[in-house]
């Protein structure tokens, strides 16, 4: 059976160029470019934070092996304003410190793969440009750590200059720091004063606990926590995953590093720092 494929716009991959990055000890979200695989786009809200500055970001970190694909990130409302939480379309993707596999295809078009690798701290590759948007049939893109793949798509052939407001900076965080990696669960914090006794799989927080605690179950099986730095402290948005590490007793759990921006600000509701959680239920 013929299908029809479902086309979608989204930023030109055939315009590259580089980006420097400049520091700043505390940047603004909506402008803070981090590792991973940042979508800059004009946030449409008049009241935004961001528009002074006249683009925002969105920010997707390392994969867990599953590409990603940002036209259905877009279509489900994920991608959304860092200064004011309202979706926006990206104009162009930024790639800093990663590498990324990118299978797309251009409408009535063959399909093709780029493939880049970049661990340069201060600089990102840009792909696509302001103002010119181009139809795909298909798009995605799969993000590691600098090095996972070849860095075969040299960028140096190519430079072509956009029309951002120069006053615009993208920038990074001075301190900014590499995700650990494995972190005690005994050294994060929740965010929230209460967790639910279940996953949202239906699985039991509880009988999780006690299958790590007798090893019939490694904290490598469970998705990685993610981590931000908030006041000093390493805090959780996994709330329950971070119950079942502490309460097991481990000493060592995976994560990745996310930032406090990127967390719903409705789940902050602990009220001893994140010390302790109670479970409902
Ligand atoms: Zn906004």
């Amino acid at each position: 059976m013929n299908r029809s494929p479902v086309c979608f716009s989204a930023p030109d991959l055939r315009a590259k160029s580089k980006r420097e990055l400049t520091t700043d000890p505390n940047p603004p979200p909506w402008s803070c470019v981090s590792p991973g695989v940042n979508y800059m786009g004009r946030c449409g809200r008049k009241l935004c934070p961001s528009q002074k500055h006249g683009l925002t970001v969105f920010q997707v970190g390392f994969g867990d092996g599953s590409p990603f694909r940002p036209n259905e990130q877009q279509c489900w409302g994920e991608i959304r304003c860092h200064g004011c939480k309202s979706t926006f379309e990206p104009e162009f993707y930024l790639f800093n410190q990663c590498s990324a596999k990118i299978n797309f295809c251009f409408e009535r078009g063959t399909p093709d793969q780029l493939l880049l690798s970049t661990d340069a701290e201060l600089e990102a590759q840009q792909f696509g440009k302001w103002g010119r948007r181009v139809v795909y049939s298909m798009l995605s893109i799969e993000v590691e750590r600098p090095g996972y793949f070849p860095d075969v798509d040299s960028l140096d052939k190519v430079n072509i200059l956009d029309s951002i407001n120069p006053a615009f900076q993208f920038m990074k965080p001075i301190d900014a720091q590499k995700p650990p990696g494995h972190m005690n669960p005994q050294d994060i914090f929740y965010i929230q004063d209460s967790i639910a006794s279940r996953f949202q799989c239906g699985r039991s927080v509880r009988d999780t606990m006690q299958r790590l605690m007798t090893g019939t179950l490694s904290p490598s099986q469970i998705p990685a926590i993610r981590v931000f730095k908030m006041k000093g402290k390493w805090h959780t948005e996994d709330n329950r995953r971070l119950w079942a590490f502490k309460e097991a007793g481990l000493t060592s759990v995976p994560v990745k590093e996310t930032s406090e921006s990127y967390v719903d600000s409705r789940k902050f509701t602990t009220m001893n720092g994140g010390v302790r959680v109670r479970m409902r239920g």
